[in-house]
C-alpha cells in the first residue's frame, strides 16, 4: 500500500460512482435471494453474471493471498457465515434460518474500483444478532457523516468505535478499511478503532485532514464477543472470530466531496 494518498478529481469520482452502482446493484441482488437452502456458491454465479453484463471486472477473483503459499481468491464475492467476518469463499454451503452472512463486493469499471459489503439476516435471527446487524451499519453511517474536508481521518475511525462499543460489541482490529481508486487498495489504512501512537499501523496517519477528492472505503467488522480473530490454516483466507461468536460487516466507498461525504456504492 503506498504511503501517498491519491486525490481523485470529479470526473474520475463520476467514474467511481458508475463502478460504485453495479457493486449497490449486485448487493440489493443478494438481498432479494438470500434464504434457506440457498448455496453461497449461488450468490456468487449470480453476481459474477451481473458484473460482466454490466461491463465490469469482479476485482475480488484471482486477487494473490498475502500469503503466497495459498492460493488467489477464486471468486467474486466474499461471503462469510455467522462466525466468519470476512473473506469467506463461497461453497456448496447452504444457508440456514438463522443464519447470517455478510457479502463482500468489489468492481472494477473503465478502470475505476468500487468496493462494497452488507451482512443479511437469513430467516429469523435472535435479537443480539438483529442488534449487531443494526449497530454495524449505524457505525458505518456514524463514520461517513464525518467524511467532509477539514476533518481528520481519527474522527472516522472514532465514530466507529463510539457506536460500536457503547452497544457492548467489538470492533475488528487486524483488518481495516483503505483509500481506492484505480487500485482496491490505496492509502490510507481506516481502522475501526483509534490506535494508540504506539500501535503504529503502517500506513495510517490519524492526523490526516481530509481533503475533497480523497475516496475512503470504510468498513466496519464487529463483533458480538470479543474482537480477536483468526484467519483459516487450512484455505489461507477465511477470518473468523476466535471466540466463535457471530460477527457483521458493512461498507462503503464514499468521496469527501467540498460539502461532504458522497456515497459511491449506491443506486
Ligand atoms: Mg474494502
Amino acid at each position: 500500500m503506498g504511503e501517498r494518498v491519491i486525490l481523485k478529481t470529479p470526473d474520475q469520482i463520476a467514474k467511481m460512482r458508475e463502478a460504485g452502482r453495479i457493486v449497490a446493484q449486485a448487493l440489493d441482488m443478494i438481498g432479494r435471494m438470500v434464504a434457506p437452502g440457498v448455496t453461497t456458491k449461488a450468490l456468487d454465479s449470480a453476481v459474477e453474471e451481473l458484473i460482466i453484463k454490466a461491463g465490469g471486472i469482479p476485482l475480488f477473483k484471482e486477487y494473490p493471498a498475502a500469503n503466497p503459499r495459498y492460493p488467489a481468491f477464486p471468486a467474486s464475492i466474499c461471503a462469510s457465515v455467522n462466525e466468519q467476518v470476512v473473506h469467506g469463499i463461497p461453497s456448496e454451503r447452504e444457508l440456514r434460518d438463522g443464519d447470517i452472512i455478510s457479502v463482500d463486493i468489489g468492481v472494477k469499471l473503465d478502470g475505476w474500483c468500487g468496493d462494497a459489503a452488507r451482512t443479511y439476516a437469513i430467516g429469523t435471527v435472535g435479537r443480539k444478532v438483529k442488534k449487531l446487524l443494526e449497530v454495524t451499519e449505524s457505525s458505518l453511517m456514524r463514520a461517513i457523516e464525518n467524511v467532509r474536508p477539514g476533518k481528520k481521518l481519527r474522527d472516522v475511525s472514532s465514530a466507529v468505535q463510539k457506536e460500536v462499543e457503547s452497544n457492548g460489541f467489538s470492533v475488528v482490529k487486524q483488518f481495516v478499511g483503505h483509500g481506492i481508486g484505480l487500485d482496491m487498495h490505496e492509502a490510507p489504512q481506516i481502522p475501526n478503532y483509534v490506535c494508540s501512537p504506539r500501535e503504529r499501523l503502517d500506513g495510517y496517519f490519524p492526523d490526516l485532514t481530509l481533503q475533497t477528492g480523497m475516496v475512503l472505503a470504510i468498513e466496519p467488522m464487529v463483533n458480538i464477543g470479543r474482537s480477536e480473530v483468526l484467519v483459516d490454516k487450512k484455505d489461507g483466507w477465511t477470518v473468523y472470530t476466535k471466540d466463535r461468536t457471530m460477527s457483521a460487516h458493512f461498507e462503503h466507498s464514499v468521496a469527501v466531496g467540498p460539502d461532504g461525504p458522497v456515497i459511491l456504492t449506491e443506486l
